[in-house]
């Protein structure tokens, strides 16, 4: 259900990893008019937010004036008194910690309707991703969730440590790590035993996550020296001790290794996720992008002839899915929309370069006739071999900058070739902060001949040094040579899966 007008979504956007956003958050902001977010929201949480939204920063950022809680209750009755649906995201569940609580009484008050999304809360999450359980059988049965920092206009400590120090089970402090030292003092002197297992979860569930353990008594000390900060969780209790047989982050195979990913971002998001998984902190920088020419001439031309092709070749996945917005695009004779579909290549046979083109096609409905193991035109053209086209018409369809390998060789055995270009690879200039986080990579992972040409020139002397560099073939490797550059790993089978094999198993040497 998307989100409704005049209603205030008070949503909970997890922890930081995305991946631990909920279906209902992703589809609010998927819908909403307006989105109020915090600072502490996952990477890309608003990614899914429709192009004509309202994205409004309201957060809260050390030792810059920030906007005050009464403007920002004030600032969403006023959004939804105007009959949009609003969506106010917040780090965490927005009931922990999370001041959701007051504006969903000032709504109230302005007789504004809202509707409150809980989410993964840190306290939960963080401790999980640690390998920390808050509950477990014999060493905790219950667990309290404390704020280590309470409102400094409070002035005395509204905290009870004579009864946190009693408490039977785990205590997770939020807010925790400033005022460590005294708070830790302050339940050891109430009577909890400083030999207590304690930890400290810093980054819980993002890129980066990192776990000091140490006890009740020398907690703070750690935290000092190690240097952990803000956003942290501080543990207290036998449970953070559980972490020497739980803990599973650490283990992921790419724990610890920052990857550079450099396909468009468009094309980013798969392989993205998968080496994240994998426990690799990605860095996103994207050499090029894609610019569809599904509007140009000859496109349309082969678009209104598409019936009179016996043969379709599609040479990537951008390729499959331009080529069903192209034929969605197509125009009548008489110049008005006739929007075309799968089946307008009913008739011929298709063949597609790879499996990821042939999963693109597939969600066309398009079960490819023709799909060769490896992923190069070379493969293409081989396993054209046995397919009839003398004298009959075949379309090509894929990048501006493609090489004539295919056109060619079917040209030769006697078809007549169009071949339009459904896209365009251009240029991307990174972004200052990708590359600035791409120096300290493990490896740069390459997709194609134009990503390695363009951010070797892009990047110039700033090219991550000491990198592995992983090629997702031999025509890419050689692009890379060409460039300037040694190639480390190569990928075995020429697409995504076999880069990301590619890439454990030299991580794994
Ligand atoms: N509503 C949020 C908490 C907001 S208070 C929730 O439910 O999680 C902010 C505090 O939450 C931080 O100071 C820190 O103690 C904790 N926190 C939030 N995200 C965290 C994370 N990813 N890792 C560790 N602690 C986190």
């Amino acid at each position: 259900m998307g989100a409704r007008s005049g209603v205030v979504y008070l949503v909970g956007a997890g922890p930081g990893d995305p991946g631990l956003m909920t279906a209902r958050s992703l589809a609010l902001i998927a819908s909403a008019d307006a989105i109020f977010y915090d600072r502490l929201i996952p990477p890309g949480a608003l990614d899914g937010a429709r192009k004509d939204a309202e994205l409004v920063y309201v957060g809260k950022q050390p030792g810059v004036p920030s906007v005050p809680q009464e403007e920002i209750g004030e600032r969403l009755i006023e959004a939804a008194a105007e009959g949009k649906s609003v969506v106010r995201l917040k780090g965490g569940d927005p009931f922990v910690f999370g001041r959701g609580g007051e504006e969903g009484e000032a709504l109230r008050a302005a007789g504004i309707g809202f509707e409150v999304v809980p989410g993964v809360t840190a306290g939960v999450a963080a401790t999980a991703y640690a390998g920390i359980p808050v509950t477990h059988r014999g060493d905790a049965s219950a667990v309290a969730f404390v704020t280590g920092h309470e409102d400094p206009e409070k002035g005395e400590s509204a905290l009870d440590w004579d009864a946190l120090a009693r408490f039977p089970g785990t205590l997770v402090f939020y807010m925790g790590v400033k005022r460590l030292a005294e708070n830790a003092a302050a339940l050891i002197a109430a009577g909890r035993d400083p030999e207590q297992p304690a930890a400290a979860v810093e980054r819980g569930t993002m890129a980066g996550q990192r776990t000091v353990s140490a006890t009740l008594g020398s907690i703070a000390a750690a935290v000092e020296r190690e240097g952990v900060g803000a956003p942290a969780l501080i543990v207290v209790g036998p449970v953070a001790a559980r972490r020497q047989q739980l803990a599973w982050l650490e283990h992921r195979p790419l724990h610890g290794r920052r990857v550079v990913v450099t396909r468009a971002r468009a094309q980013a998001s798969g392989l993205a996720a998968t080496l994240r998984d994998l426990g690799a902190e990605v860095v996103e920088l994207p050499a090029i992008r894609i610019e569809p020419r599904i509007e140009s001439g000859e496109v349309r031309r082969a678009i209104d002839s598409i019936r009179e092709y016996s043969l379709v070749c599609v040479t990537s996945p951008n390729g499959a899915r331009l080529l069903f917005e192209a034929l969605a695009a197509a125009r009548g004779g008489d110049g008005a929309a006739a929007a075309l579909d799968a089946r307008a290549l009913a008739g011929a046979t298709i063949a597609a370069i790879g499996p990821g083109t042939a999963r693109a096609l597939a969600e066309h409905g398009i079960d490819a006739d023709v799909v060769p193991e490896r992923f190069v035109a070379e493969a293409l053209v081989e396993a054209l071999a046995g397919i009839e086209v003398e004298g009959s018409r075949v379309l090509v369809a894929r990048a501006a900058e493609a090489r004539d390998v295919l056109p060619d060789a079917l040209r030769q055995r006697g078809a007549e070739v169009d071949v339009v270009s459904l896209y365009e690879t251009v240029r991307e200039q990174p972004d200052a902060e990708a590359v600035e986080a791409a120096q300290g990579a493990d490896y740069v992972t390459f997709t194609s001949s134009s990503t390695v040409a363009n951010l070797t020139e892009a990047l110039g002397d700033r090219f991550p040094a000491g990198a592995r560099i992983v090629s997702i073939g031999p025509v890419t490797s050689e692009a890379a040579r060409a460039a300037g550059r040694t190639v480390d790993v190569e990928a075995e089978r020429h697409d995504i899966d076999g880069l990301i094999a590619a890439l454990l198993a030299d991580a794994a040497e």
